[in-house]
């Protein structure tokens, strides 16, 4: 389906949205189920998380009545409604949260409407020998619990709803609360997609203001049979420790390896492309560089000419100073750096104003060589702020980019054409996604094979998730009988 708003009907409906979020402290209340942003209204929102529970548990009994087919029929209506509003979710979540880039955001939309698995990512076995036959089935959890972070709001919500639903869970959400609206936007979108397939009114639900309190609520209650987090370590922590079965989707910092055998022309370009997807908002984008000393260079001079901007050491500690805020562990008394947020998926030439620089629109990237105990390879970021680091040798290339990674075992990247090097860091570095001479994004399946998610299960071991992720097992024996031959 070809996408046909225009820019007026699109900025009408961020400008009905947003005026709403500034100008309503709570959002008008439309009914018991919905709430009304400046007079749009969104259906599944409720006061309570009991009550979006509920409403979910609704959803859930729905899902389990519909056939297969019926399912696949209602994810078809869901992927061309993706596709036909993917630029104003885009521009409401840049409007919103203020990080990001439309176009990019628009990308990641329609990323999920195309390549987002349905319901034939559910497959049975059967097994068959002297005893009779076995047949395994993959079969839905119930009602499942979603946390969503505030980098790919919407993306996550619909992204998690197609492989839940196909999956045949209902689903209750607990959205990231800087990116209220726009989440709530991606939840009326499926509740809508539903009426229009003859399904509830109500299928998926939310909460008008989501905290950590109604998490909790969330996590505790008795018909959340699975809770799948997609969010940084505080937030898959507190999942993980709430004794359910739970799906923990949590940070990165992609470390990049550039050898002397990469086609340092096209590396250098793809970096930057990777780097700058989203404002390096997603959690696989390119953190830092570890590059070879005899092409670092080379490699350096191809980022200039694809986007980048080379600061100098002076002002890399100044940015970092703005960038990077101390913050005191109110328990410990510990100072910490945090990432400070009002940077976070920032535009280079916004984030170079700060320490007195000015851009054009031409800049989409910060480089600078820094040490690699310097905080920017060391923090996620999430900026396009790269740090390259020069190394000597693969075997000293390895070690850093492995400690840099810090052990999330998340996303790493390399540039190289040497099999014996992809294959020694691939194997040292254990990541849920090895990306080999191409952008991040090609990983989850944007210019690369394979399907695509938002949620990349590392801690939890489910990987790149799908509808069989939110699935349990179920076993059904037939004895001695059923076979045919
Ligand atoms: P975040 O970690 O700030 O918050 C995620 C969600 O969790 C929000 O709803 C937030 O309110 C809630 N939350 C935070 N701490 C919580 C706690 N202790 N208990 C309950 N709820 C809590 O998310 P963000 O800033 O939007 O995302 C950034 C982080 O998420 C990065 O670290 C990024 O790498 C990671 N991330 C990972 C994936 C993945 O697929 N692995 C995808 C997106 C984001």
């Amino acid at each position: 389906m070809a996408i046909n708003w225009t820019d007026a009907q699109i900025e009408a409906v961020v400008q009905q949205v947003v005026a709403g979020i500034k100008a309503e402290k709570a959002p008008a209340r439309k009914s018991w189920d919905s709430v009304s942003y400046c007079g749009r209204p969104f259906v599944g929102v409720y006061e309570k998380m009991e009550d979006a529970i509920a409403a979910a548990e609704n959803g859930y009994r729905a899902v389990r009545a519909m056939t297969v087919a019926e399912r696949e029929k209602l994810i078809t209506i869901i992927r061309d409604m993706i596709r036909e509003e993917a630029p104003i979710m885009a521009a409401l979540g840049v409007a919103e949260t203020g990080m990001g880039r439309v176009e990019h955001k628009t990308a990641k939309h329609l990323l999920v409407a195309d390549k987002t698995p349905g319901t034939e990512d559910i497959t049975p076995t059967v097994r068959t020998g002297d005893n009779g036959l076995t047949l395994t089935e993959m079969a839905p959890f119930g009602v499942v619990g979603s946390i969503t972070p505030s980098i790919n709001p919407s993306e996550t919500v619909l992204c998690n709803s197609i492989g839940m639903i196909a999956a045949g869970n209902g689903v209750v959400f607990n959205p990231h609360p800087n990116a209220i609206a726009t989440s709530n936007y991606a939840i009326d979108l499926i509740n809508r997609a539903s009426r229009k397939a003859g399904g509830p009114r109500v299928l998926v639900a939310s909460v008008v203001k989501p905290t950590l309190e109604s998490a909790d609520v969330m996590y505790k209650h008795p018909s959340i049979r699975l809770l799948v987090c997609t969010g940084g370590p505080g937030v898959v922590r507190a999942v993980l420790a709430s004794g359910k079965k739970a799906i923990g989707a949590g940070a990165g910092n992609p470390p990049v390896i550039v050898d002397d055998t990469a086609d340092i022309a096209k590396a250098a370009k793809d970096i930057i492309d990777g780097c700058t997807f989203d404002n390096n908002l997603p959690c696989i984008a390119e953190k830092e560089v570890f590059a070879f000393d005899s092409i670092a260079d080379e490699l350096i001079n191809g980022m200039l000419k694809n986007g980048a901007y080379k600061i100098n050491a002076k002002q890399a500690e100044a940015l970092a100073g703005i960038v990077l805020k101390d913050v005191k562990n109110p328990k410990t008394g510990v100072m910490k750096k945090v990432v400070a947020r009002d940077c976070v998926g920032r535009d280079a030439k916004v984030l170079l104003s700060k320490i007195g620089v000015t851009v054009g629109d031409e800049v989409r990237c910060i480089i600078c060589e820094t040490s690699f105990e310097h905080l920017f390879v060391q923090e996620e970021l999430m900026m396009p702020i790269l740090p390259i680091v020069r190394v000597h040798n693969i075997d000293e290339a390895i070690e850093l980019a492995v400690k840099a990674e810090h052990g999330n075992r998340h996303t790493a990247h390399m540039h190289s054409k040497n099999i014996d090097h992809l294959s020694r860091f691939a194997k040292a570095v254990e990541t849920t996604i090895f990306v080999k001479n191409a952008p991040s994004y090609a990983g989850i399946g944007f210019g690369g094979e394979g399907h695509t998610t938002f949620t990349i299960a590392g801690p939890t071991g489910e990987g790149i998730t799908s509808a069989k992720s939110f699935t349990r097992l179920r076993r059904c024996v037939m004895a001695d009988s059923f076979r045919i031959i």
